[in-house]
Order: C-alpha cells, then sequence, then structure tokens
C-alpha cells in the first residue's frame, strides 16, 4: 500500500474522497451502497482502503492522510485563487505534523520553527539539511518583497522534505 498524492488520484477516487467528507460532515454513514449510488465505483473505493479511506462495520471514513489529501487539494486552489505574493497567503505545504497548511514559519532557534498557524515546533536536521542553512542565510539577507516570499516557500519545501 504507497501513499497517494492528490495527483495521482482518478476522479473517481477524488470524488470518493469529497463525498466521504461530505457523508461526514453531515453525520450520515458512508455505507458501501450509500457510496456505490453517490460515486458508483467500487474500484476507487478498493484503492483507496488502507491509505486514504478506512471501513468499519460498513461504513467507510477518511483516515489522517485521506483528511490530508483533501486539505492539500484546498490549500493548493485557495493559493491559486487567493493573493500568491502576499506574505498572509504564502503557497504552501503542509505541516509534517498535523497537515495544516502553513502561511508563516518562524525560526525558534538554530534547529528548530514554529509553525503558523497550527502552532507546532518542528525540528530542522541541519546536519542532514544544510539547504535549510543557506535559505535561512539568503532570507536574512533578502529585502525583496517577492524574494523573500519565495525563499520563505523554499524554506518550508525543505523542512516538509526533511520530514517525510
Ligand atoms: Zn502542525
Amino acid at each position: 500500500m504507497t501513499e497517494h498524492t492528490w495527483s495521482d488520484l482518478t476522479s473517481a477516487q477524488r470524488d470518493t474522497l469529497v463525498t466521504i467528507a461530505r457523508l461526514e460532515r453531515d453525520d450520515i454513514p458512508a455505507t458501501n451502497q450509500r457510496l456505490t449510488e453517490l460515486v458508483d465505483d467500487s474500484r476507487a473505493l478498493k484503492d483507496l482502503l488502507g491509505t486514504a479511506i478506512t471501513t468499519e462495520q460498513d461504513t467507510y471514513t477518511l483516515t489522517n492522510s485521506g483528511h490530508a489529501l483533501l486539505r492539500q487539494h484546498q490549500a493548493r486552489l485557495t493559493s491559486i485563487l487567493g493573493h500568491p505574493n502576499s506574505d498572509a497567503t504564502v503557497a504552501v505545504p503542509f505541516c509534517p505534523q498535523c497537515h495544516a497548511p502553513i502561511t508563516l514559519l518562524s525560526p525558534r532557534d538554530n534547529t528548530s520553527v514554529r509553525a503558523t498557524p497550527c502552532g507546532c515546533h518542528l525540528e530542522i536536521d541541519t546536519e542532514r539539511d544544510p539547504l535549510y542553512e543557506t535559505l535561512t542565510d539568503a532570507l536574512a539577507l533578502a529585502h525583496n518583497r517577492d524574494a523573500r516570499t519565495h525563499l520563505r516557500q523554499a524554506l518550508q519545501l525543505t523542512i516538509a522534505r526533511g520530514e517525510q
């Protein structure tokens, strides 16, 4: 069983995830029969089972990684439809600990940063990731707003990569 990314998913798999999320929101059990009526693709269910979704007593629910897929997609859409170069809406990856979209990283010390808005403290393995140090140095030197935005995005990608 491998982890999925949103871009790997077929449209039936995407529909399945969104449909289960909608049923969860409405407190309606996502049974096999209901999903067959709504999505009509049992292959998608089978493919997602064990990674993005789980089942118990004929009710399907999203796993943490299923929720993360939807949040990643949501954040990606928000970053495209929002204002990509404003400091508040930096297009970003996701907190490796809680999977929430990260809008800002504040260095705490040389080896950790605080993610906003979730508040998780992320450790940076600078030994393994000298890129982090280089980017932090570059950020300290950059004054152009666009350059800072892009450097911050690069830092966030570095962190997301480092924690995988
Ligand atoms: Zn977090």
